[in-house]
């Protein structure tokens, strides 16, 4: 590994580091939600965090601890799934940022497991970043913004919720937490001038988030996890991982 894990060095780590080139710290951000009956609770935590591992193989990078918490206040009509109110995780992620800009760090990378879902808060947490502390620069890395083509040539449909482009990269990176025998499609139905999935084009309305309907009889999906591949998921997240290093290299 060519980057180092935050809380596997020690301050004395941490000084070299930032004299000696400053480098870019990730934060994986990603939610404890229920992702149907084939994925792990943790599905959006374990994207983020194999995204920020594979980059830091390749560049040196420091990565933060992660933010296994999400706003899933629209998940909790199924047990297990932990909210936090958007303004919680804004304090929160903004105090771990202020933190480590204290200590010298200046270029963070908040890298989005939980989709468009923790998108508006961390928007937030940039422009506050950028506003009170102008020597920072931090930018925000979802998947399904950096993956518009590559999703496409893979013939992965629309993003919906724990549908084959979560579960092709989770049988990529840790198909022993996945049950495929426990997925069931549940494909979205076309709602009128509503689109959540960056390469839909056409008019839409703003994504808004709420509750998935009847969720006990889709077990939770929204979507074709039966459609789900690893040699995809594995292409997916090279490519995603190629992406991301892109970005650190040019901050
Ligand atoms: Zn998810």
């Amino acid at each position: 590994m060519k980057g180092f894990r935050l809380t596997e060095m020690t301050w004395e780590d941490v000084e070299e580091v930032v004299s000696g080139g400053d480098p870019v710290v990730l934060l994986p951000v990603g939610s404890t939600e229920q992702h149907g009956r084939h994925l792990p609770l943790g599905t959006d935590s374990f994207v983020a965090i194999d995204l920020a591992e594979r980059a830091a193989a390749s560049v040196r990078v420091v990565v933060a601890p992660p933010l296994w918490y999400g706003m899933s206040s629209h998940h909790m009509m199924l047990p297990g799934t932990v909210t936090v109110r958007p303004e919680i995780l804004l304090e929160f992620v903004y105090d771990a940022v202020r933190s480590l800009a204290l200590g010298g760090f200046s270029r963070f990378v908040l890298v989005n497991g939980h989709r468009i879902a923790n998108l508006p808060w961390m928007q937030l947490v940039c422009e506050r970043v950028q506003r009170e502390m102008p020597r920072c620069r931090i930018e925000i890395f979802d998947p399904a913004y950096m993956s518009t083509d590559v999703a496409g040539e893979l013939g992965f449909g629309p993003v919906g919720h724990a549908e084959e482009i979560e579960t092709s990269h989770l049988l990529a990176s840790s198909p022993d937490l996945v049950d495929m025998e426990k997925a069931e499609d549940h494909p979205e139905e076309e709602t009128h001038l509503y689109r959540v999935d960056p390469r839909e084009p056409g008019d839409s309305l703003v994504y808004v988030p709420r509750p998935i309907d009847s969720p006990r009889l889709t077990g939770g999906v929204k979507g074709s996890p039966t459609k789900a591949d690893p040699e995809k998921g594995e292409i997916y997240r090279d490519h995603l991982t190629r992406r991301l290093v892109d970005v650190i290299e040019r901050m």
